[in-house]
């Protein structure tokens, strides 16, 4: 029996009718959905041989020995959103007991291959998305806290934990897992627009992008909309609203997929008959290059500077979030590619815009890569995210083929 993509996709809609209703899939981590859909993993991964293990961090593990005690990864996510789509994040699990199955049935691999299912990557109950890999990855270090957040509900996230076995506190003994590992794959719809308008079923992803979020006040003078001359007026709006189109020309300077995004601003007073006195605006910077992220935020700067002078104005820049961008790993570049090509004719490489666990093992020192699968539309975390099942099929068949090739490079 060979790899059987078409397999996957009917796990993937028995699994959407298990755990998902009529608004969408309702896998949320550290619920008794999110507990069904284990087990029913449980069930189609521990058949092909492999041993199973549940870590510290709540990741599941299943560990196909190989001649070699040294591991090639490849992981995914059963958790999801609330009302959210059939294919984020358990196609890549699905796809990897797919694999599982055809290297058991050919004998033992050379190196040993794990899949794992990473807990809670979407935060989606608690606001802290990639938990379980940020664990392994030894990246976390927001315990104490985590150990203050609570759900809409009001239960505490470690008591969430502990009523699905894992101790908050022991959370990062999960480090362990990585040690013998040499490469880390992971397949993922793309969840953007970009394979869609290329018409290319399946992408090879570089890395995932850097991210500066900052909270940017612009002060002018409150003042009657009646009495005040259109020439007198400070009006802390104009500083934004030349900032918010400015940007797409930040963007485009800098180039290289740069993206910015006014994601919000707020006025006072607010009312009809005055003069903007503040403007709070939240902007979100993102590039796959330190260099040119680094770019964007210091044009912006300059320009929102530019502005407040010009409208005679105050401006005042505070960071809310940043992190640095994750460069996966040129070898597997290469090779992803090559799979990639072999499946599907042609290849088109891409940086993710939102985070993923792989960006967490990438960050641990682990060689990784991610194929992007098409989404339609662009769409997800929505009932109506979908793709194409031939699109389906020929990425389980990318992982596959990606899967041979690292086996042969990293041996
Ligand atoms: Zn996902």
């Amino acid at each position: 029996m060979a790899l059987s993509p078409e397999r996957t996709v009917t796990e993937l809609r028995d699994l959407q009718e298990l755990t998902g209703d009529e608004n969408g899939s309702q896998r949320v981590a550290w619920t008794d959905t999110w507990e069904r859909a284990r087990q029913w993993l449980r069930e189609k991964a521990v058949p092909t041989g492999a041993e199973e293990e549940i870590d510290e961090a709540g990741n599941q593990w299943f560990t196909l020995p190989g001649q070699s005690e040294r591991a090639l990864l490849i992981g995914g996510h059963i958790d999801s959103v609330p009302n959210g789509g059939w294919l984020d994040g358990c196609l890549d699990v699905m796809a990897g007991v797919e694999v599982l199955r055809r290297l058991a049935e050919e004998g033992t691999p050379s190196l040993t291959v794990r899949l794992v299912n990473w807990a809670d990557e979407e935060g989606a109950r608690f606001g802290r998305s990639l938990f379980g890999s940020s664990a392994a990855g030894g990246s976390m270090s927001d315990q104490p806290e985590l150990r203050e957040r609570r759900d809409a509900g009001g239960i505490a996230l470690p008591d969430a934990l502990a009523a699905h076995g894992v101790d908050l506190d022991r959370a990062l003994d999960a480090r362990g897992q990585l040690a013998n590992a040499v490469a880390y794959l992971e397949l993922h719809i793309e969840q953007g627009p970009v394979l869609e308008s290329l018409d290319v079923p399946l992408g090879v992803v570089l890395g995932t992008f850097g991210v500066e979020r900052h909270q940017i006040t612009f002060r002018g003078q409150a003042a009657h909309a009646g009495s005040t001359p259109m020439e007198q007026r400070r009006d802390a709006l104009a500083g934004a609203a030349k900032l918010e189109l400015e940007l797409r020309e930040i963007a485009k300077r800098v180039g290289g997929g740069a993206v910015c995004t006014m994601g919000g601003v707020v006025t006072r007073p607010g009312i009809v008959t005055s003069v903007v006195e503040t403007a709070e605006c939240l902007l979100d910077q993102r590039h796959l290059d330190a260099t040119q992220l680094a770019e964007l935020l210091s044009n912006a700067e300059a320009a929102s500077r530019r502005f407040a002078e010009e409208e005679n104005i105050g401006v005042e820049w505070q960071k809310i979030w940043s992190i640095e961008p994750i460069p996966f790993d040129e070898r597997l570049i290469e090779l992803a590619d090559e799979a990639v090509r072999e499946v599907s004719g042609a290849s088109h490489r891409l940086p993710s815009g939102p985070l993923h666990d792989a960006a967490e093992v990438a960050r641990a020192g682990i060689p990784t890569v991610m194929l992007f699968v098409q989404s339609l539309r662009g769409l997800s975390h929505t009932r109506l995210e979908d793709t194409k099942e031939e699109h389906l099929e020929l990425s389980v068949q990318a992982l596959d083929r990606l899967t041979t090739k690292a086996l042969e490079a990293f041996a």
